[in-house]
């Protein structure tokens, strides 16, 4: 190729326009070119982040996907564990104190989730 090609191009960084020497030039200097490879870079990681983002939203759920615990209105003691993330003996001590109201049927204890919240808005 010879170099005494003249061609009017459009910088695709800074939108001057220039004259190329060739025909594959697409920016009026080296700066314009290296400055579009680093913004390059710079979208090429955002993108990055934004998919391993929504990646992992996508695969995580809000509530363990064995835990159902949150929409029932009655709750065994084990379920009242996970919805507070308490111990079984921490349940069964605030049932002993009264400080959890339960219904027994049988040997179980059952918890109204609604006396639970109404826990956190008398304390
Ligand atoms: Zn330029």
């Amino acid at each position: 190729m010879s170099s005494n090609l003249r061609i009017p191009k459009v910088c695709l960084y800074c939108n001057n326009n220039f004259i190329a020497q060739k025909m594959n030039t697409k920016y009026c200097s080296l700066k314009c070119a290296q400055r579009n490879y680093k913004q390059q870079q710079r979208e090429k990681k955002l993108q990055k982040a934004n998919k391993d983002y929504i990646k992992q939203t996508a695969t995580k759920p809000i509530i363990q996907s064995n835990n159902n615990t949150i929409h029932k209105p009655y709750l065994t003691i084990k379920e009242t564990c996970q919805l507070l993330n308490s111990s079984d003996s921490t349940i069964r001590k605030a049932i002993k104190d009264g400080r959890i109201q339960t219904i027994r049927i049988g040997k179980k204890h059952i918890i109204r989730r609604d006396d639970i919240e109404k826990m956190f808005l008398t304390s």
